[in-house]
């Protein structure tokens, strides 16, 4: 997961582009950059860590453009240093581009080995540098051609941004794994992962950039789009709604917020309990707390509080605090928990040691009992698209029932919303738009030691 955003036809392009970049900070800590142009050439700053860090003040007021894309990175492929900071930028024969990514290409391995071998070099050892390897050496006589030229080469999940000296082109993968959003600036347009990062200077939303579209941005002309590719079913990622997208933000066109809100009531329906507190595990069990308290009518109490100034953890390898990983980020409020049965909601449970440590801290403030409610159903498969999930042995759901899984973490009851309750919750009820495979096992795309849809529906047939 990482997190993109592009303006054009702005003279305050760079400054933007670093404000809405800060609002995507929690989609990607590893690196930041921009790239910016004012119709001459395209320049470029990245750097690791937070986007707070990577550019000075001076830097982000005194950079000329009406132009520029920018990256938040969190790593799916590639090392984790400052070549594979985007976005990259290349000398090609249509003139310097720069490109940036969030999603993950899974079968580029060969076509950067033949890339290489046919003498082109690549900016990069990640799956994105591909595309621009790819782009480089095509054939087409135009940049947005080599462009769609190199992406109907490759498959997978993307969100793809690309720079040159007069146009910014978005592009989505068919399935539209990933999200983007457009909006209208008092001058110029700005697309972004999320409409959060444009709320802040008041860009109006305009719409989603479609699955399989390709979106082309100039200063002077009206947005122009086109569909060059074959269509398929849409797999939008469920988990943006459940955990990753802000809560003020709009994910593939439906507020996260309120989406957040039904989890929570449709998993107290389906999970209903006799309990004194509800308590949302902070930040993304919050919105499914909420819910759950307003479908149950047990009274909502922020029983753990979330420390956000805390910064890295240093672990002490000679004095061993146990959980204190957890306990570095959460605390709990012993006045609210002391002799109370407990809710616990949280959004997801994928390994299970992190609310195996939560349920302990909570035991410890006093709970008299502790149930578990998750707002998403087991995760039993890792992601392929684009996000960083562990691998299928690190999935406790993958390996134990539920009530094995209750046991293993400690808590009296648990339970986990249905894929149906999931995409009741996000206006999907015949789960037509969204991708489920984390929930599965089942892959729109060729995935290794996984089942495509496709092969799926040979044998269900
Ligand atoms: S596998 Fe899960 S995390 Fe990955 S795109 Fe699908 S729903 Fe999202």
């Amino acid at each position: 997961m990482c997190g993109v955003i592009g303006v054009m036809g702005h003279p305050r392009a760079v400054y933007l582009s670093y404000l809405g970049l800060r609002r995507l900070q929690p989609r990607g800590q590893e690196s930041a950059g921009i790239v910016a142009t004012d119709g001459e050439s395209l320049v470029q700053k990245r750097g690791m860590g937070h986007v707070k860090d990577v550019f000075t003040d001076a830097e982000i007021t005194n950079w000329p453009a009406h132009a520029a894309i920018g990256h938040n990175r969190y790593s799916t492929a590639g090392d984790s240093t400052i070549d594979e900071a985007q976005p990259f930028m290349q000398q090609t024969k249509f003139g310097k581009v720069a490109i940036c990514h969030n999603g993950h290409l899974p079968h580029t391995a060969e076509q950067a080995r033949q890339l290489l071998a046919s003498g082109h070099g690549l900016v990069s050892t990640s799956d994105t540098a591909v595309v621009l390897g790819l782009l480089s050496q095509s054939e087409k006589d135009n940049v947005v051609d080599a462009f769609i030229d190199a992406l109907s080469q490759v498959e997978g999940a993307y969100t793809m941004l690309l720079l040159t000296r007069d146009k910014l082109v978005a592009a989505r993968d068919p399935y539209g794994f990933r999200p983007l959003a457009l909006g209208k600036l008092d001058e110029g347009w700005v697309v972004a992962s999320e409409t959060a990062a444009f709320q802040l200077f008041e860009g109006k939303y305009e719409r989603e950039v479609l699955p399989g579209e390709v979106l082309i941005l100039t200063r002077d002309q009206a947005p122009q789009s086109l569909y060059p590719f074959p269509t398929t079913q849409p797999a939008e990622c469920l988990f943006e709604h459940v955990y990753f997208a802000r809560p003020d933000s709009k994910v593939f066109g439906s507020p996260v917020s309120s989406e957040r809100l039904r989890m929570g009531r449709r998993l107290a329906q389906e999970h209903p309990v006799s309990a004194d507190v509800v308590v949302g595990i902070p930040d993304s069990g919050m919105g499914a707390a909420f819910g759950f308290h307003e479908e149950s009518k047990i009274p909502l109490r922020l029983g753990l509080t979330r420390d956000h100034h805390m910064g890295r953890t240093f672990i002490d390898p000679n004095y061993e605090i146990r959980g204190l990983k957890v306990k570095y980020k959460l605390s709990p409020v012993p006045d609210l928990l002391d002799g109370q049965r407990v809710v616990l909601v949280d959004d997801s449970i994928v390994r299970g040691n992190t609310i195996m440590e939560i349920i302990e801290m909570v035991r410890k403030a006093g709970a008299r009992e502790v149930h578990v409610r998750s707002s998403s159903p087991p995760v039993i498969s890792p992601c392929y698209q684009g996000i960083d999930t562990k691998s299928k042995d690190e999935l406790i759901a993958a390996h134990l029932t539920i009530e094995e899984i209750g046991r293993e973490i400690g808590a009296d009851s648990l339970g986990y919303l249905s894929r149906e309750g999931l995409l009741w919750a996000v206006g999907d009820p015949e789960g037509k738009r969204h991708c489920t495979s984390c929930f599965t096992g089942v892959y729109p795309i060729r995935v290794e030691g996984g089942t495509s849809k496709n092969q799926h529906e040979m044998v269900s047939t």
